[in-house]
């Protein structure tokens, strides 16, 4: 019996349409590429990088408070680039407070042992609440090498932002088992009772992370705390516990080889979450008034008006004034007021950038916002987010510099956002030990996490490569119950109740509810899925999206 797909996600599933003549985003022509932390880190590049953006805080407050106490090394870092060079784009405070190794919140190291997962640490993501998520994330992967023909070598498992290591741990289990059963497949009566492993047809597992401290420990968690570590051109290497699958560890994915013989399997779970965003509104310019854009940019045309025109301007960070409080900062109820009060805030810039002269002009979505929405629009553009579906995409697809005479292979994306094509705004979060605080209070060791612009991520992979096609993005508990969460859990369920007692049992229980739950709490309408395939003109859906089985 074929599973029944319910209305709504018969309805979610959608190919996006190329836009074949529109100017692809390349890695040359977008700003503020991730280059890798030390790229980023030097204080001389920061700068130069920074130099030509207009200044709307008053830098003399900066002067008159030479004593001020930052909350931490990095905002007072930040207060003295800013001091030379004016307010900075979010999308490089975002990326100095995430990544930056001088006390960035991944790779900072600011303080000994410190965690930022689970109860005692800032977040919990599903992976870690459940053994089941990473689980059907391999079955997904098994279900789609079986679909695309078992290929015997070239496979690669590649993991971009893989935290503690968990769900990599959790995937491997299921996709080198040697007669695995995936009859664990919600809806689907079409089980396989077993199948070569696909183990065999593994060539690497690649796992793209920028933090040293969490690269030890997905090493520890999938090697073994003993197993050596050897750094190459490319990355770290070491040799994983299961099936002695080499493991190589880079900062970004440019740094994994392209080959047109293998097949990528790559998941992205709460990583596009924490790449930095730019941000902008939409202000009407009054007829006749002069606006001209950064002295170095010679590319826009003469903004001399006769009628109003509308105009993006970029909203920059710069410090809050000296003495600042929360009060006086009319912190938003929904943020905690337990922080010290925000070194930073946003302002918008008076003029052009050249950010906002491009950006919002690089999608047909964004620039409809003119006509649609109007002055007061805004808008988040995300740059990494298109480089990395543009890459995941190529890998798969194949591209004009790296042609692949048969697309292979996946990408499962999985993030908090919205799943019907709105585009983000007013996002910016700052989180810390489960609460949400400003993301301008204690620079560092506040998380920072935006929402994740599926339909963004869909037109950047499709407009990357001819070679594939996007399903999704469906709402994350869709997803899980149609690859059999609950059948799985109610087994793992009834053997810790045996094992441990009803308690162990209970806790599995509420685990997998909770990454199905619609409600408020829950994590399984905010969060979305999102699959990148082969081009097959979207006659095979894959399982999880309203698809079967395929053996
Ligand atoms: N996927 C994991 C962890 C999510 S937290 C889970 O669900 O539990 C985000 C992860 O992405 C961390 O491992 C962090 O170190 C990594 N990360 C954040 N920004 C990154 C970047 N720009 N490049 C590479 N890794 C990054």
């Amino acid at each position: 019996m074929k599973s029944a797909v319910p209305r709504a996600l018969r309805n979610a599933r959608r190919i996006v349409p190329r836009a074949p003549s529109t100017k692809s985003l390349s890695s040359s022509t977008l700003p503020c590429l991730r280059l890798g932390n030390n790229h980023l880190t030097n204080t001389a590049i920061f700068l130069s990088q920074h130099r030509n953006f207009s200044a709307t805080t008053r830098l003399q407050d900066i002067d008159e408070d030479k004593d001020r106490k930052w909350s931490t090394p990095l905002a007072k870092q930040l207060a003295a680039a800013i001091e030379l060079t004016g307010p900075i784009p979010l999308a490089s405070f975002m990326r100095m407070c995430l990544t930056s190794d001088i006390g960035g919140y991944y790779t900072g190291a600011i303080e000994k042992d410190r965690d930022q997962f689970g109860l005692k640490g800032d977040f919990v993501t599903s992976p870690e609440i459940s053994q089941v998520f990473g689980e059907l994330i391999g079955v997904w992967f098994l279900t789609e090498w079986l679909a695309q023909g078992r290929q015997t070598k070239g496979v690669e498992l590649i993991e971009v932002g893989p935290g503690r290591g968990t769900l990599m741990d959790d995937v491997l289990r299921v996709c080198t088992a040697m007669s695995s059963r995936i009859d664990l497949i919600a809806n689907s009566c079409q089980t396989i009772q077993s199948f070569p492993a696909m183990a065999n047809s593994i060539d690497a597992i690649y796992m793209v992370e920028a933090s040293p401290e969490l690269r030890v420990a997905q090493k520890n968690l999938l090697c073994g705390e003993d197993a050596p570590m050897t750094e190459s051109k490319v990355g770290y290497h070491s040799v994983c516990k299961y099936n002695a699958l080499p493991i190589v560890w880079t900062e970004t994915i440019k740094s994994i080889p392209i080959a047109a013989e293998k097949m990528p399997f790559i998941v992205a779970h709460e990583f596009f979450d924490a790449l930095p965003i730019h941000a902008f509104e939409l202000v009407s310019v009054p007829a006749s008034k002069s606006a001209p854009p950064s002295s170095t940019d010679n590319s826009s045309p003469s903004t001399k008006t006769t009628t109003p025109t509308l105009q993006w301007r970029e909203m920059l960070v710069s410090p809050t004034p000296p003495g600042s409080t929360h009060e006086s900062l009319n912190t938003p109820a929904t943020q905690s007021r337990e922080t010290p009060p925000p070194d930073f805030q946003l302002t918008r810039a008076t003029s052009s950038t050249r950010h906002s002269l491009y950006l919002p002009e690089s999608s047909a979505r964004f620039r409809a916002l003119k006509s649609t929405v109007g002055p007061g629009a805004l808008l988040e553009v995300c740059p990494d987010a298109s480089l990395y579906a543009s890459d995941f995409a190529a890998r798969i697809g194949g591209s004009p510099q790296h042609p692949k005479s048969k697309p292979s292979g996946a990408a499962l994306i999985l993030d908090y956002g919205p799943g019907d094509g709105t585009i983000p705004t007013n996002s910016l979060r700052g989180i810390r030990k489960h609460r949400r605080v400003s993301p301008f209070a204690e620079p560092g060791l506040t998380d920072l996490s935006v929402d994740v612009d599926f339909a963004g991520i869909a037109e950047s992979a499709t407009r990357a490569s001819e070679g594939v096609e996007v399903h999704g993005p469906i709402a994350q508990g869709d997803f899980l119950e149609l690859m059999g969460i609950k059948q799985r859990a109610e087994v793992l369920a009834k053997r810790a109740s045996a094992q441990k007692g009803e308690e162990a049992g209970r806790g599995v229980e509420k685990a997998w509810k909770r990454l199905v739950d619609r409600g408020p709490g829950g994590m399984g309408k905010v969060y979305q899925a999102l699959a990148i395939l082969p081009e097959n003109e979207g006659r095979r859906r894959p399982v999880g999206f309203g698809g079967d089985v395929v053996q």
